[in-house]
């Protein structure tokens, strides 16, 4: 039995362990274009401020993957024929495959601004390998850039340049930095927390026009406002993708929609083959589709997926949502529904008074749906718990401190709140 895995994301790798628990002798093996060895992508920014080496970025030690026989192949797949089993590898190669995993992940969204055709050099995203070397290159011959998207990364990326002397500015599309997982109020506070940091941020705000020198570096954007902002780099982080394109060219494509689509087994529509991670588009059996493209839901995916290869017969359920993250200094745990929350919810927010801080709880029908935690450390495993046991509002403000996780650096002072 050979299981080749397409992809050393979290969803592969997990999915490899795994079967290897279970297959002890069969062939498993993973294949990535990007890197050699599994790293944290979520920690891609620690290395670009220098705070942790790129072998620190890998979980596991590297001789881990020969003791459990886990061969790796450095290559682009190229072509997949579900008929003979085979992938065509770009170095010109093939591999036969008796069971297949597709955890290819995401690309970034590109666009395209009237002036881009001519630029050569300036232009970076933060999402691969390729793309925090590409940002350091430019690094070391920027002295101003132009980040635009208001999400996650982009936020991550204007705090790497920041941190290198670059000149940030940030340019946000919407009223208010990321209006999908923030309110007003919360995004009031991280926006004046990045401009404290120097962090030019300009809402409503995008590109119209990008500038470049004769040599074809960017020099400048002009914004639909009028404005012209000099710059040599410019950050495109506009969010990302499930990364399917190559899969539209190839002998036998599985059945495609916004993301490889699956069933709650993660079956492809091709024979032996199935996907997981933030590449699946997951047909649930309420008949919704799901594109999940966050860390633990592709571990979960993937370890999932292993299993169903195996035979076991699974049906994924999404976990309740949660992710955490930093605005530079300001954490960020959310769980449940926030922004997304049914119509009708009592929205309790509170701003803990003299401390970049806030605490904002949803309630629906007399039981919390959703939590936005900022500033301070939070058990995301405790805030799932209370959705699952649909706890009252007034149950969970009175035993929030249970919650609270930072007795190292201080825990925050909720008597405003509970009061
Ligand atoms: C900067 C950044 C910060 C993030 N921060 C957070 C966070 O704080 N919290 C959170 O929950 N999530 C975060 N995410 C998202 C999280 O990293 C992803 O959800 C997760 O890594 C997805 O894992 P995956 O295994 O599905 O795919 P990936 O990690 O994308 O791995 C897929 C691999 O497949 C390879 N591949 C693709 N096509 C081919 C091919 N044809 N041939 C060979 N190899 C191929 C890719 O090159 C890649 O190496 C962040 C993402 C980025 C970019």
């Amino acid at each position: 039995m050979h299981y080749v895995i397409v992809g050393n994301g979290v969803a592969g790798i997990t999915a490899a362990f795994t079967l290897r628990e279970r297959e002890a002798t069969a062939r498993i093996t993973v294949i990535s274009g990007e890197t050699d060895y599994f790293f944290s992508r979520t920690a891609l920014m620690y290395t670009f401020m220098d705070r942790m080496s790129p072998r620190d970025l890998e979980p596991y030690e590297r001789k881990v993957y020969d003791r459990k026989k886990i061969e790796r192949l450095r290559d682009w797949v190229v072509d997949l024929d579900a008929n003979s089993r085979t992938l065509r590898l770009k170095s010109g190669t093939s591999l036969n495959y008796d069971r297949l995993l597709l955890a290819t992940g995401s690309v970034p969204n590109s666009a395209r601004w009237p002036g881009m055709d001519a630029v050569r050099e300036g232009l970076a995203h933060f999402v691969s390998w390729q793309d925090l070397e590409e940002c350091e290159r430019l690094t070391a011959s920027s002295r101003s850039a132009v980040i635009v998207g208001g999400g996650l990364i982009g936020v991550e990326l204007a705090e790497c340049l920041s941190f290198h002397g670059v000149k940030v500015t940030f340019l946000i599309r919407d009223p208010w930095y990321w209006p999908v997982a923030l309110g007003g109020e919360e995004a009031e506070m991280i926006t004046a927390h990045l401009r404290q940091h120097g962090i030019d941020v300009r809402l409503n705000e995008s590109i119209s026009e990008v500038k470049c020198s004769a040599e074809g570096r960017v020099s400048a954007i002009r914004t639909e406002s009028g404005q012209e902002i000099a710059c040599d780099f410019l950050g495109v982080c506009i969010g990302v993708h499930p990364a399917i394109d190559w899969l539209r060219q190839v002998s036998t494509p599985p059945r495609l929609g916004r993301g490889i689509q699956v069933t709650p087994a993660f079956e492809t529509s091709l024979p032996d083959a199935w996907s997981a991670g933030d590449c699946a588009e997951i047909r649930l059996q309420d008949g919704s589709a799901l594109v999940e493209q966050i860390w633990y839901s592709a571990k979960r995916q993937g370890e999932l997926a292993a299993h169903a290869m195996l035979g076991d017969t699974v049906a994924y359920r999404p976990p309740i949502f949660y992710n955490s993250s930093k605005f530079l200094e300001i954490e960020f745990t959310t769980v449940g529904r926030v922004m997304n929350a049914p119509k009708g919810c009592v929205d309790f927010y509170r701003r803990i008074p003299g401390k970049q801080a806030s605490i904002r709880i949803l309630e629906h029908a007399g039981a919390v749906v959703g939590f936005n935690m900022l500033g301070a450390r939070w058990d995301n495993g405790r805030l799932e718990q209370w959705i699952y046991e649909r706890r009252p509002l007034r149950y969970v403000i009175e035993h929030l401190r249970q919650a609270q996780f930072d007795v190292e650096f201080g825990r925050l002072d909720l008597s405003t709140i509970t009061a």
